[in-house]
């Protein structure tokens, strides 16, 4: 290391360049004067925030888009900020398989390795190494039934993932090779990755395990959680040469309201056992959610967390649900499914979804969402997109990423301007009625 380009030991520079907590914050801009939900000051839950991270701000609510792997899948990091990303999620457990959380380290952190400039998050690899490790599908079903089904699969497999007091043992999914995730692992392999925003490890559970083992499973969360701020601490202190890194706590507890607002609680309340001083700067909001209970659970959440903190709900993205999670306090949001819909031919659009494979759109010679803003749509038409992917053409699913993307980022931008201009619940009903009909929306109303 070149001696010169550190300052000296007392040199008011190096104060200013360690990493602190200071270097991340969030603020409330505006509230949503809506819903049956609300704090005990009478504020309503949602809020219009911006998130400030190392790497620049995020204005909330927001979706993040995922790039699993370092890349969001068929798109150019450029692409994704030209159509209004302003974050990635990346994830740990695929990271660490491959290339190896060191390699990123190398490089200089996540937003380095990928060339993307921006604020970046990474998951804990909780949900992976559980999810894929019992067998289930990749995105934990918000329903019952399909879980029912998930876990069938899940029996015929061999069980890769078993859960301790300590922490995980897995075999990886790539090559066999046995792993052990623990909270400290999990905390060394996010610091290496360098991400902005940093998940706590959890234990996922599913909607099928009984009420004694979610209890329990909460109380090992918390466990897992003050030792998840331990390493954050030591790792934060070691690596005083990086950006400070903001950890979320993720708040689990299935369907329950004493044990979501318990784990919220705690998590809020919660500092490290060897450093007292270490806080979460913000959470997460995790687990097994019925579709139906998404705005309640949320809700209850937020009403035992802090104000001046923000609240990621995970693996969400359907449209219905993003007004749920925003009315009930929930400032961003990631998941999978636009990029993946998207590569499957899977569109969505202002009046529902449409295959873009379908017979319907080989002669159909204009945008495939005349309505939407995107490159895609400004550019090509449906018929071009249903040609590319009749021919399994690579473009097929750049193109529909674009789309699927910006379709969900524009969506939440028109849901923040809505709480700003105090629209929130025209906006929702004529969306939700557009995409799912009249009745639909109605009842999505009468549960907010
Ligand atoms: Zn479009």
């Amino acid at each position: 290391m070149n001696q010169s380009l550190s300052p000296a030991p007392d040199a008011p520079a190096l104060e200013a360049s360690s990493p602190s907590p200071a270097d991340f914050g969030f603020s409330v801009e505006r509230r949503l004067d809506h819903g049956t939900s609300r704090r005990a000051d009478g504020a309503g839950l949602g809020r219009v925030g911006v998130i400030r991270t190392p790497h620049g701000e995020i204005q909330t609510p927001a979706f993040i888009p995922v790039g699993t792997k370092a890349t969001v899948k068929a798109t150019l990091p450029e692409t994704v900020s030209e159509l209004g990303g302003q974050a990635v999620l990346a994830n740990a457990y695929h990271l660490f398989l491959q290339p190896g959380s060191d390699i990123v380290d190398a490089a200089g952190g996540l937003g380095a390795f990928m060339n993307w400039p921006g604020p970046t998050f990474t998951d804990s690899g909780g949900f992976q190494v559980m999810s894929l490790g019992v067998g289930f599908k990749k995105v934990i079903s918000m329903s019952e039934a399909a879980h029912e089904s998930a876990e069938v699969i899940a029996r015929t497999k061999e069980r890769l993932a078993h859960v301790d007091e300590d922490g995980v043992t897995f075999k990886s999914f790539i090559n066999g090779d046995r792993h052990r995730f623990t909270p400290e692992i999990s905390m060394r392999i996010q610091h290496q990755l360098g991400a902005d925003v940093m998940f706590a490890f959890d234990e996922l559970t599913t909607l099928l395990n009984t009420r004694a083992y979610q209890e329990d499973s909460v109380d090992r969360t918390a466990r897992w959680a003050v030792r998840c701020l331990d390493e954050h601490a030591r790792q934060t202190a070691e690596r005083s040469h990086r950006p400070y890194q903001a950890l979320f706590g993720v708040v689990q507890g299935a369907q329950y309201e004493d044990l979501r607002r318990k784990a919220a609680g705690g998590l809020a309340a919660m500092t490290g056992a060897e450093f007292p001083e270490q806080r979460f700067d913000g959470f997460g909001i995790g687990g097994a959610l019925e579709k139906r209970d998404l705005g309640t659970i949320v809700g209850w959440v937020s009403e035992e967390l802090p104000e001046d903190k923000p609240r990621h709900l995970l693996g969400i993205s359907e449209p219905d649900d993003l007004f749920a999670g925003v009315a009930a306090g929930a400032d961003t949001f990631d998941c999978v499914a636009p990029s993946r819909q998207a590569r499957g031919g899977t569109m969505y659009s202002s009046s529902g979804r449409i295959n873009a494979k379908a017979a319907t759109q080989r002669r159909r010679f204009e945008a495939l969402d005349p309505e939407c803003d995107c490159y895609t749509c400004e550019n090509y038409t449906a018929a071009y997109l249903h040609h590319l992917f009749k021919a399994k053409e690579m473009l097929g699913s750049t193109l529909a990423t674009i789309h699927n993307e910006r379709f969900i980022v524009r969506l939440v931008e028109r849901i923040r301007a809505s709480i700003i201009d105090g629209t929130f619940a025209e906006l929702r009903d004529e969306v939700l009625g557009r995409l799912y009909g009249p009745e639909f929306a109605r009842e999505a109303a009468a549960r907010a």
